[in-house]
């Protein structure tokens, strides 16, 4: 296609229907080959990926690489290693009646699939789904968040010199081409980002009976026992918080401080934590993110009166810098405990006991992630049992999604469906069941009717 020929949504899926027919992706030989090309453009332009993350989210090389390139490295790595291993077909047994006869289950590509991404890890939720879909012989259209406008930019660039162009295509492009793109029958629609538009793909993918993946947020929660390090704890709490100044799905959105003076020392700890990480002054810290854009920027400061900053509070409208910000004395009702923070703000809510603990998160949707910090067998067994989440980090925020093997994905309102590893190929993949029977002996004789024969056996 010539570069000044605008090519519709229809004509795009069109295009890459056409090579999925060819079958052309199918062979294993195809999607390593992908898989290296996507490798390569993560390796080899770095530097340009990395300036676009900057330009738009103010994030530092080094984190860029770690929750970014280097993550979906470690995907492609995985499923280069495991590839063959996971379209191997699965002999499974078959019922004494049938026998003789053999049955598998063989994995299918589904065709072709969108994957529509948010801006705040514009890299990585762009092509770690990526990594699945061409691991399991797909085309894909990509559509990255136009609130990360460099990236979107960048990988739209960089995509077509990296991928085969007939089987992968970017397209760039706010709500009016997502809605087109969504008007499409898709053979899969994975979307990242909120719940509001979680709906609307959801909507128009029933329209074609499209299958969805839908990886939401929500307020994830901390719940932190007496008794525990507090020290560590605020160490790590500070630091799954502030990552991308906030601006992380599985980020802790709340602490839930359990019993007496927890909250107290915790609050404490947090600030030291914050100063020890980003220095008295985090605004000129090279390691401190920046608010994405105005509209969440005005959101955010107009949480900050929600509770007393115990660290943090301040803000420059100009730079989009919101500072790492502790707030304690938070109410229940508060506007900052209502929705999703997404930024750097992080209330303690003091509860009285586990349980009171338990039934406040019971009380609100179910989260993508749950974290707690405790010491105690019992606690740890009743926050698994009586809680739902899309996962549960014990003494540690974030890092469960970085562990090829988990499955990652929310559940209710955080989402449905997951990926990461071998769940990537499986969400983007059919488990086609095969049933193979000789025609001699014909056994089946005695199910055909007349069924006089049966009923004498029955
Ligand atoms: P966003 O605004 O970039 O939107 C995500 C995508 O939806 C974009 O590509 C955008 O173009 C598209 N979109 C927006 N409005 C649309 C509409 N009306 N119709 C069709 N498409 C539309 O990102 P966001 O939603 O602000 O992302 C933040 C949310 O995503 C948070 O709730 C966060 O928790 C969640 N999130 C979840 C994960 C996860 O893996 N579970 C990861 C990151 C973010």
């Amino acid at each position: 296609m010539s570069a000044d020929t605008v090519e519709t949504a229809a004509e795009t899926v069109e295009r890459l229907r056409g090579t999925f027919r060819s079958g052309r992706t199918k062979p294993l030989a195809w999607r390593r080959e992908r898989l290296r090309g996507l490798r390569a453009l993560l390796t080899e332009r770095e530097a340009e990926l990395a300036e676009a993350l900057r330009a738009d989210l103010g994030k530092n090389a080094v984190e860029s690489y770690a929750s970014e390139l280097g993550f979906v490295v470690n995907e492609i790595d995985h499923a280069l290693r495991h590839l063959e291993r996971w379209t191997r077909p699965e002999r499974v047994g078959v019922p004494r009646s049938l026998m003789p006869a053999r049955a598998r289950t063989v994995r299918e590509p589904l065709g072709v699939v969108l994957v529509i991404s948010p801006w705040n890890y514009p890299v990585m939720l762009a092509l770690a789904p990526m990594v699945g879909a061409l691991a399991a012989g797909n085309c894909v259209v990509l559509k990255p968040s136009e609130l990360a406008p460099a990236t979107s930019a960048a990988l739209a660039r960089l995509i077509p010199e990296h991928l085969d162009d007939q089987a992968v295509t970017v397209v760039e492009g706010g709500v009016g081409e997502t809605t087109a793109l969504l008007e499409q029958r898709f053979d899969h629609v994975f979307y990242t980002g909120n719940g509001h538009v979680g709906r609307i793909v959801m909507r128009a993918a029933a329209e074609h009976l499209t299958p969805v993946t839908l990886e939401l947020g929500g307020k994830s929660p901390a719940i932190v026992d007496p008794g525990v390090d507090l020290a560590a704890t605020a160490r790590r709490l500070a630091w799954g918080k502030f990552f991308n100044a906030g601006q992380s799905c599985t980020a802790p959105d709340y602490v839930l401080a359990v019993g007496d003076g927890t909250a107290d020392e915790l609050e404490r700890r947090l600030a030291d934590a914050v100063r020890a990480m980003y220095g008295d002054d985090p605004s000129r810290s090279p390691d401190y993110g920046r608010i994405v854009n105005e509209r969440h920027f005005d959101r955010l400061t107009a949480l900050l009166p929600g509770g007393r900053a115990v660290v943090g509070g301040e803000y420059d409208k100009e730079t989009r810098y919101i500072a790492p910000t502790v707030l304690a004395d938070v109410a229940e009702d508060a506007p900052v405990m209502a929705e999703e923070i997404f930024g750097p703000i992080l209330p303690v809510l003091r509860v009285p006991d586990l349980d009171a603990a338990l039934a406040f998160v019971n009380g609100r949707d179910k989260p993508l992630a749950l974290y707690a910090f405790t010491n105690d067998p019992v606690t740890r067994r009743r926050v698994l049992t009586e809680t739902s989440s899309g996962a549960v980090g014990f003494g540690l925020p974030n890092a469960h999604l970085t562990v090829p093997g988990l499955p990652f994905g929310g559940v209710g309102e955080s989402g449905m469906g997951a990926y990461h590893g071998h769940r990537s190929f499986e969400t983007f993949s059919h488990a086609k069941a095969v049933l193979d029977k000789p025609l001699s002996p014909d056994t089946m004789r005695v199910v055909y009717p007349p069924f006089t024969a049966l009923k004498e056996r029955l």
